[in-house]
């Protein structure tokens, strides 16, 4: 996997609206929707709206705006989901020793349940 964005990663796409997803918050910074094979009860991604890579491309390149709204977006999604309380994971993979499936930068929030151990 490359550092150099792919404009025709899945979640390019879903931002152009060419691929559905299931929507839970959008705003001018984020989206956020329901992820397509979830590994807990709650599986929600929240992707930037800019084009980056990785967490460590995101916070390099974009403005602190992008980077404030996006951290809000997550947080605002966190109050949506009622999981503030019951507690949440977030997990963001980068790159090839991340297991970086998709290359646009995303968060995954996992919640509903014991989540588990942090590694198996
Ligand atoms: P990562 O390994 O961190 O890149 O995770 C990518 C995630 O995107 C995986 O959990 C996939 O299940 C999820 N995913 C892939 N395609 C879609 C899609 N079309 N809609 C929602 N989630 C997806």
């Amino acid at each position: 996997m490359t550092t150099k964005y792919n404009d025709n990663n899945i979640f390019a796409k879903i931002l152009a609206g060419v691929i559905p997803c299931n929507k839970v918050f959008e705003d001018n910074y984020a989206l956020a929707f329901y992820d397509i094979s979830p590994k807990a009860k709650i599986h929600v991604l929240v992707i930037p709206k800019g084009k980056f890579v990785t967490y460590h491309d995101f916070i390099n390149n974009a403005s602190a705006d992008e980077v404030i709204g996006y951290n809000k977006a997550i947080s605002t999604v966190i109050n949506m989901l009622n999981i503030s309380d019951s507690g949440y994971r977030l997990i963001s993979n980068a790159l090839e020793h991340g297991g970086q499936e998709v290359p646009h930068f995303h968060t995954h929030i996992l919640a509903g349940e014991v989540i588990g151990a942090m590694r198996s």
